[in-house]
């Protein structure tokens, strides 16, 4: 297929080359030159204007900061720009609302749009072993199977347009919440006078088994190679766990829910983040306990 790219950094860096890796043809844009040079070594054809880059493609990808961002890019150069029924994926990570919004103008221009986040970071974005939560039709699901293929190992139909977002930023709050609980529950144990792999040992196998706990252990040394092994660098930024929380509380103040656990979590990586952190991988939220 002929794809656009949009937004080559971190994440799409990878993620295009791994669309060229699969033999797709990828238009690349990005208003970095240096992401467009580092797309272009990886065999993306480059382009200057985002206009030209997407004039004659059959889909569309776009992974971007931020919802403000992705509405511009749509609905300045993309819609009324790309063929009609072409197929767009937003897979930044953004608010329901802008994402429904998009598509929705999309829908009205005459294209098939998927919201669709990812969770995996930056080694799954370059591994092309990224989860994709996909909210939209369930035939533009369908359709856009081949492009999430080259680029994922899962990939999930949460339901309509939106739900691709819902299920990432509730998925991110409950990380946010359950590393923050790993890391009291091990600062804890330790001045308890537990051997930290002890008590590793004893939870990873009892009721308090989660994934920040045996996928993702804060402590240093103990589980598997986690950021905290290399001086909490890597991994997944505190800046973009908060930029998740903010959207979660959002959305639940827009819904009415209840959040107290992923309000609070939302104030300590605010406190975390304000403190000159926010490129520390989240795990290092240990430190302030
Ligand atoms: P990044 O800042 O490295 O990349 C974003 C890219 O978009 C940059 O290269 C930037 O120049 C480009 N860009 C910004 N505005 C643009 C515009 N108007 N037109 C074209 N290009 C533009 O960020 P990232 O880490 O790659 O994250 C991208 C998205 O993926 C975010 O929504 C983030 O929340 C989400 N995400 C990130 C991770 C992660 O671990 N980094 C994991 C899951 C999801």
């Amino acid at each position: 297929m002929n794809i656009a790219f949009i937004g080559l950094g971190n994440m799409g860096g990878g993620m295009a080359a791994n669309l060229v890796k699969a033999g797709h043809e990828v238009h690349a844009f990005d208003l970095a030159q240096g992401a467009l040079d580092r797309a272009a070594g990886n065999g993306c054809a480059p382009f200057a204007n985002m206009r030209d880059a997407v004039a004659d493609v059959e889909a569309v990808v776009s992974m971007l900061p931020n919802g403000a961002i992705v509405k511009a890019v749509y609905s300045g150069d993309v819609i009324g720009h790309a063929p009609a029924g072409a197929l767009l994926l937003d897979c930044s990570t953004i608010d329901v609302a802008s994402a429904r919004e998009v598509t929705a103008l999309a829908q009205e221009g005459g294209y098939r749009m998927v919201d669709a986040p990812v969770s995996g970071g930056i080694a799954a974005a370059n591994a092309g072993t990224l989860t994709f939560m996909v909210g939209g039709a369930a035939d533009d699901f369908v359709a856009a199977q081949p492009i999430f293929a080259a680029m994922g190992k899962a990939v999930i139909h949460a339901g309509e347009s939106g739900a691709g977002q819902a299920a990432k930023i509730c998925n991110n709050m409950l990380l946010g919440a359950s590393m923050v609980a790993t890391c009291e529950a091990f600062k804890l144990a330790e001045r308890l006078g537990l051997d930290l792999q002890t008590f590793y040992d004893i939870s990873s196998k009892a009721s308090g088994q989660c994934w920040s706990m045996t996928s993702y252990c804060p402590v240093p040394g103990v589980g598997p190679e986690t950021p905290a092994d290399h001086g909490y660098q890597g991994g997944f930024a505190t800046a973009l766990m908060l930029k998740d929380l903010k959207l979660a509380m959002a959305a639940a103040q827009d819904a009415g829910a209840p959040v107290p656990m992923g309000h609070r979590a939302q104030e300590l990586y605010a406190a975390f983040d304000a403190a000159g952190n926010g490129g520390m991988d989240f795990s290092a939220i240990i430190k302030t306990l």
